[in-house]
């Protein structure tokens, strides 16, 4: 039997067709047909002015807090439970990240943490010059409140939707909530270009200078000029391809994604101590991974060791993330507890696990997973 991954590359069919015309205009140099369309094709789904594609999420977040005014010894807040890409940005633009701590219904960054940051910045007469939000899972944050408080404070987000695209917020699309949003199309995400990320926004003036810094600053004229630093971080037109390709078939992805997380639902959730990942009223997640807690007072078995069972019955599932502020490489940064003594992020790291959701995972197979599931919690 081969190994059930937690989430892999599902192509629809439909990419060769893009790759093909790429291939016919020998546009296989970086940008094009394919990419002018991925950009516009995107834009148009989530709801937005416009769209910018990179060669990565994170090359996304980079640019995104360049163009918010991200420079050497600013601060930015952070969700703390993420995945290193959301936080490496900030150090890349020689600032100094602050954690926040996510909060029960979400999972996603608590807004009393966040005004409690916010606070103490004002009093330090240092605030924030963005706060970076993360939707974990394909849940998205609590936008409403935290929206608030950056208002109040007149200070940009940057949504980091690279888990949520195709999800809502109260009828809205995720990664639309911030001054820039982001989007990944790495190899695991939900739809994927082979690598790659897109920046949103509806401030079309930025957007177009974040074309103009991703290609490496080119100034308008007739010798190579530049005045400002700039990035090499387009996409390929054969990625764009790949991408239009992936975008046809993005809501049949979020309807399989979400029948895998109601099949481990049905079978799980009514276990005495085993939760499922909630997912708030008026919200609509991708559930890009399904995710669980197990309750140490009523399981014997930890996580890591049901991963390792998981693991020896050939099947993939990983730990939560491990939170920013508890990683060597942002040792001594500060860090914001939903409350005082209690740091909700590291109990969903100490009792979670993603479990398989791999669109192509048949319903047979993802019997066989529960069944290993249900045979090693003791
Ligand atoms: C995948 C991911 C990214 C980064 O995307 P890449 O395209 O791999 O650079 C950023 N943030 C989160 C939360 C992610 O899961």
């Amino acid at each position: 039997m081969d190994r059930i991954l937690l989430s892999s590359p599902h192509m629809s069919g439909r990419e060769q067709k893009y790759i093909d015309e790429a291939f016919a205009t020998n546009w296989i140099a970086p940008l094009g047909a394919n990419v002018d369309g991925f950009e516009k094709e995107l834009a148009e789904y989530v709801g937005v002015k416009g769209a910018t594609a990179m060669s990565a999420g994170t090359a996304a977040i980079d640019i995104a807090l360049n163009l918010v005014g991200v420079d050497k010894d600013d601060i930015v807040f952070c969700s703390t439970l993420t995945f290193i890409a959301s936080a490496n940005p900030i150090l890349y633009r020689g600032a100094t990240p602050i954690f926040i701590d996510s909060e029960w219904e979400t999972w996603n960054m608590s807004p009393q943490a966040l005004q409690r940051a916010f606070k103490d910045a004002e009093k330090e007469g240092k605030l924030p010059k963005a706060v970076v939000i993360v939707n974990l899972y394909g849940q998205s944050a609590k936008m409403d409140e935290l929206l608030a408080i950056c208002n109040h404070y007149g200070v940009p987000i940057v949504e980091d939707a690279a888990e949520s695209l195709g999800s809502y917020y109260k009828g809205q699309k995720s990664g639309t909530f911030g001054h820039y949003g982001i989007f990944s199309f790495n190899g695991n995400k939900i739809i994927t270009t082979s690598g790659g990320g897109m920046l949103v926004s509806n401030d079309e003036e930025g957007i177009k200078h974040a074309r103009f810094l991703a290609t490496q600053a080119l100034d308008t004229a007739k010798h190579y000029q530049h005045s400002v630093v700039g990035y090499n971080y387009r996409m390929s037109n054969i990625c764009a391809g790949i991408g239009r390709g992936q975008l046809e078939v993005l809501d049949e992805r979020v309807g399989q994604k979400r029948a895998i997380f109601e099949r481990y639902e049905k079978e799980l959730s009514p276990i005495d101590g085993l939760s499922m990942m909630p997912e708030l009223e008026n919200t609509f997640s991708n559930r890009w991974l399904t995710a669980i807690q197990l309750d140490p007072n009523k399981f014997e078995v930890t996580p890591y060791e049901l991963i390792d069972a998981l693991n020896a019955a050939k099947i993939d599932s990983r730990p939560v993330w491990k939170p920013m502020h508890l990683q060597p490489v942002f040792e001594g940064c500060k860090f914001y507890p939903h409350a005082e003594g209690e740091v909700i992020s590291e109990l969903l790291f100490a009792r979670g696990i993603c479990l398989p959701s791999d669109s192509k995972m048949t319903e047979g197979k993802q019997k066989y997973v529960i069944d290993t599931i249900l045979q090693n919690l003791k």
